[in-house]
């Protein structure tokens, strides 16, 4: 059995951004706090991003803000949040709260959810007559899965627990609620000794792991879920894809079975936490050679080159942070 130790294994405690974003404000770390009646406490009520600032030879340069936003403000939309935050407002605050941190690179974490309002409490599951507070942190943050990850590829196992129906819980919206259902891969996995663990969509095909899209090679053609899989639509996915455009190398979205990932010739996992993660076996039976194949090696080096600054950014996915326009 793991013990309580065991399970905060590699749990390196980050260095915070001091300062958190708060409509407009900057305000100490300390104080962005909330109520414990707040309804996104009790009904998961929450949607946020998780973007990435790496440290490149320009000084720290924040990867694909853009994006990030726009599917921050779609899931948003989809929660019937209404609110008056600006595609412009949140880069521009983003890019503001990393120069304010003093830090090199970091992960940025913004958080738009359902809070209290104290004078006039409601705690009923009906959202709207809660206030939505919009906050943006950041701190600095290694390799998710482990520095040696990225070249040894990490164990997984397919998951009993599926991943969220298109029509119970949308997969596209990045909701704090969908992370129940992560938490039970990903604790599920840990506690049966594997990194991470997949999750099978509700019709039995590959879906994606707690916190990455997964990708196939075979044959030499790269395979990745269709957005019907409910996954999330990651920007690290459609980067990948666009790479893949980039070195001619075949890639498409399929649906794909489970028995599938265990003859693949490669699988790795994509996501900014994770960013390109090779998976070296599934449920112990060892893809391909069991490390890092050569095209998750091709494209890695292509993905790391741009975000490190050693290759030209071409893809225009970098929004450095000390340059006057901060929205690339
Ligand atoms: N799927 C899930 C469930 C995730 O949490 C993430 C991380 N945001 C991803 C996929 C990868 O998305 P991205 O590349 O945009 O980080």
């Amino acid at each position: 059995m793991f013990s309580n130790e065991d399970k905060k294994k590699n749990i390196a405690t980050p260095r915070i951004c001091d300062v958190v974003w708060h409509d407009g404000e900057f305000i100490a770390w300390n104080d962005a706090r909330v109520h414990v009646m707040s309804h996104v406490l009790h009904y998961g009520s929450s949607i946020f991003e998780g973007i990435r600032c790496y440290a490149t030879k320009q000084g720290p340069a924040v990867f694909r803000l853009k994006e990030h936003m726009q599917r921050f403000l779609n899931s948003a939309k989809i929660y019937r949040m209404d609110h008056n935050r600006s595609l412009e407002q949140l880069c521009d605050a983003s890019v503001e709260l990393v120069r304010r941190s003093g830090l090199e690179q970091c992960y940025i974490r913004p958080i738009l959810f359902r809070s209290l309002d104290e004078a006039r409490p409601a705690f009923g599951v009906n959202p709207f007559p809660n206030p939505l507070a919009c906050y943006i942190g950041a701190w600095d943050w290694g390799k998710y899965l482990g520095d040696e990850a990225i070249e040894k590829g990490v164990d997984v196992c397919v998951s009993t627990w599926n991943r969220l129906t298109p029509n119970s819980m949308p997969a596209m919206a990045k909701s704090g609620a969908n992370y129940m259902n992560s938490q039970l891969i990903k604790m599920e996995a840990l506690l049966n000794g594997f990194a991470e663990g997949i999750a099978l969509d509700d019709r039995g095909y590959v879906s994606e792991g707690s916190g990455e899209n997964i990708f196939t090679v075979s044959n030499g053609m790269v395979l990745t879920p269709p957005l019907s899989s409910s996954i999330l639509a990651g920007i690290t996915r459609d980067s990948v894809i666009q790479i893949c455009h980039e070195l001619d190398i075949v890639v498409k979205e399929r649906s794909i079975q489970r028995a599938a990932l265990y003859v693949a010739d490669e699988l790795f996992f994509s996501g900014t936490a994770a960013e390109i993660t090779p998976i070296r076996s599934v449920d112990r039976i060892t893809i391909g050679s069991g490390h890092r194949g050569p095209i998750a090696e091709r494209l890695q080096k292509e993905f790391f080159g741009v975000i490190n600054g050693t290759r030209e950014d071409t893809y225009g996915w970098l929004s450095p942070v000390h340059a006057v326009a901060a929205v690339g």
